[in-house]
């Protein structure tokens, strides 16, 4: 199996290569092509698997293929939310890479630096998102980001927002965008409360384990 294999554009392609990625790990040749044909995904893989561009190289693919129809640009449109300031700016930079020969712009917005340079990004436009759940609440309730746009939902090791006491603040996040939507959901483990969220949130999901 090779990325080619998988459907995926040239421009895309370019950048895998760039990157030395020969070939789709395990976790990537199940979910792109079930991101790619639209489907919810319910994800139980762990860091280091290829989780990444599981989710990011379909997300890239679906968007760009949308660039410059009416109404696409400088809008929100996926976001993604990890529990880390550290693991949402990896997400950054990957997708940085992978889209690097595509138009799409991505920002991180995290907590713990200045605000001043994100509500610039935000204002300039960006089309993903990559977002740790409590600044990204500060900037939807100051209006500087609007999620009514969002057609890709990315919740990436729900189980750590869960623990890290997250929970409601992605649930309010959520809340904001509309429910007609293409939701990838990732967790190491099932407890409860996040089974009642892949229930609540997911609609006749693909399942990928590794
Ligand atoms: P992740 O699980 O997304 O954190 O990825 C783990 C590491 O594997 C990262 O350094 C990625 O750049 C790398 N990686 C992801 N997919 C591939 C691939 N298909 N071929 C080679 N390296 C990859």
């Amino acid at each position: 199996m090779t990325f080619n294999d998988l459907n995926i554009t040239p421009t895309i392609l370019k950048a895998l290569a760039k990157e030395n990625y020969t070939k789709p790990t395990p976790i990537q040749e199940q979910a792109i092509p079930a991101v790619l044909a639209g489907r919810d995904l319910l994800g139980c893989a762990q860091t280091g698997t290829g989780k990444t561009a599981a989710f990011a190289v379909p997300i890239i693919q679906l968007l760009s293929e949308q660039q410059g129809r009416p109404n696409t640009q400088r809008r929100v449109r996926s976001l993604i939310l990890t529990p880390t300031r550290e693991l949402a700016l990896q997400i950054s930079d990957n997708i940085v890479a992978y889209s690097q020969y595509t138009q799409l712009r991505c920002t991180a917005i995290v907590g713990g630096v200045s605000q001043k340079a994100q509500e610039r990004a935000l204002h300039l436009g960006a089309d993903i998102v990559i977002a740790t759940p409590g600044r990204l609440l500060d900037l939807i309730n100051q209006k500087h980001i609007d999620l009514q746009h969002v057609q890709i939902l990315v919740l990436d090791e729900a189980d750590r927002m869960l623990d890290m006491g997250f929970i409601h603040d992605v649930k309010k996040i959520i809340s904001k965008m509309p429910a007609k939507r293409q939701t990838l959901f990732f967790s190491a483990t099932m407890p409860p409360e996040i089974s009642k969220m892949v229930k609540d949130l997911l609609k006749d999901p693909v399942k990928v384990e590794i």
